[in-house]
């Protein structure tokens, strides 16, 4: 069974969209909870975060260099990058992706 992101990515489930390459897509979450709330998910389905092997580590920095150019082309100076890594820690969907979070102050710790 492809994920839901996997879904999202192959258009079966519509998106918004706001950059895609060969190896990851980002698109705006449907929940968002600041103003400007997107999901950068790599085309490859990997649960999570601890289920990056050595092999694909080159992947994780393809991921953050994506989101740090996506935060820019949003017009994000000051931004949070968030992987929830399991139920535990907020995890809900078991396709990796890396959350940006701006437009609005960020209060630290988070919950
Ligand atoms: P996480 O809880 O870290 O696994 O993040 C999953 C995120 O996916 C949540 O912020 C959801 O709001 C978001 N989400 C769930 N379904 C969709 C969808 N169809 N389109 C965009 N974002 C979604």
């Amino acid at each position: 069974m492809p994920t839901l992101f996997t879904r999202i990515i192959n258009g079966e489930i519509p998106s918004q969209k706001v950059f895609e390459d060969d190896a990851v897509v980002a698109f705006r979450d449907v929940n968002p909870v600041a103003p400007k709330h997107i999901l950068v998910v790599p085309r490859q389905e990997i649960t999570r975060l601890d289920q990056v092997t050595d092999d694909d580590e080159a992947l994780l920095g393809r991921l953050l260099r994506t989101a740090a150019k996506v935060a820019a082309q949003e017009g994000l100076k000051d931004y949070r990058l968030v992987i929830n890594n399991g139920a535990g820690a907020g995890q809900s969907v078991f396709h990796l992706h890396v959350h940006i979070l701006g437009g609005r102050p960020l209060s630290w710790p988070p919950g």
